[in-house]
């Protein structure tokens, strides 16, 4: 355990950082240069981790470090876009190279698999918080949004939902952890393939940060419609059915947020050709409801009565995140 300086910690991401062909000036000069694609657009997120919010003290700094870019990752996806560079901003308590190390080992691993160059920084001492900026790209005028969904249409999700929440849900009661479902809250995957394989289909995206209840409702705010949900029809993975029965699960599959799996609209003439092209990226795809005029998102219980969740997802300043 080394406490070494400011750019000696610099210099370590540096060594172990990635490039790629369209980085012109990577790490180590005052800002990076890259080339853009022609006939593409650039797409820019960031997203922040602040320990005691989004992680715990005790978390495996490795899986703070794959989340980090994850969540950002996850906002390219949800615009349809292809995801090509990174800038890293940490502030740190103490020079811990240990730390560092491992939580390079997270953020790198994540990265290689989606070949994003890390191409910038910054380093401050301070309470422990990752600010990730993401920028990948799109053709001209392709990006998904949120704003396009029509009464109508379909509401759809990747992947199964509530895992995320399930593994706080046991953790918080003492339960007995699963290693699935904790693997789905530490290493989120974010769904880059989906997202550009829903170019041209979807309608509307977001991605599953705050909650589905939550999300869809700024599909819905922004594309001026409301939602109906099904219950019956939201996508459980085993190991959170086999954790919590139906009447506990539904409301973490609504409300818990960290799903990370993509929610679109679509037009029906194009569900079997979303489906297939989310199968031939090996990720499945499930209508778990409709697109309606008016405003608000409802939720249909499997006897057909109206459903009330007991809330309806995280917000940072209170609120009730819809
Ligand atoms: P300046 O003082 O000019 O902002 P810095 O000393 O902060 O430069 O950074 C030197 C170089 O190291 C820059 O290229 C910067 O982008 C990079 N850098 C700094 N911190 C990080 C980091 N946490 N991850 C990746 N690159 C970083
Ligand atoms: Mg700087």
């Amino acid at each position: 355990m080394a406490g070494l300086g400011e750019f000696e910690l610099i210099d370590r991401i540096r060594h172990r950082a990635a490039t790629r062909a369209d980085v012109r000036l990577g790490i180590g000069d005052d800002a990076a240069v890259l080339a853009p694609r022609s006939g593409h657009e650039l797409v820019v997120t960031t997203d922040s981790l602040v320990e005691g919010v989004h992680f715990a003290v005790a978390d495996a700094a490795a899986d703070v470090g794959w989340k980090a870019l994850a969540v950002n990752l996850s906002d390219l996806a949800a615009m349809g876009a292809q995801a090509a560079w990174a800038t890293l901003a940490l502030t740190l308590p103490e020079p811990d190279s240990d730390w560092l190390d491992a939580f390079l080992d997270g953020f790198l691993e994540l990265a290689t698999k989606h070949q994003v160059a890390l191409v910038g920084g910054d380093l401050t001492r301070g309470p422990r918080t990752i600010g990730v900026t993401a920028i990948g790209w799109v053709p001209e005028g392709r990006a998904l949004q949120r704003g396009g969904a029509r009464s109508g249409d379909a509401v759809c999700v990747t992947g199964t939902l509530g895992d995320a929440g399930g593994a706080l849900a046991l953790r918080e009661h003492g339960r007995a952890g699963d290693a699935v479902l904790s693997g789905r809250l530490h290493r989120p995957t974010p769904r880059l393939a989906a997202g550009v394989a829903l170019r041209g289909f979807a309608s509307a995206c977001i991605d599953l940060s705050d909650g589905l209840l939550a999300d869809l409702g700024h599909i819905g705010q922004a594309s001026g419609v409301g939602a109906e949900v099904e219950l019956a029809r939201l996508p459980a993975s085993a190991a959170l059915a086999q954790a919590f029965d139906e009447a506990d699960r539904w409301p973490l599959q609504l409300a818990a947020g960290d799903d990370y799996e993509l929610c679109f609209a679509l037009a029906p003439s194009h569900l079997e050709q979303a489906r297939a092209a989310l199968l031939a990226e090996g990720i499945a795809m499930h209508c778990i409801g409709r697109i309606v005029a008016g405003s608000g998102v409802c939720v249909i219980a499997p006897d057909g009565s109206d459903y009330r969740p007991p809330r309806s997802g995280y917000a940072h300043f209170g609120g009730d995140g819809a």
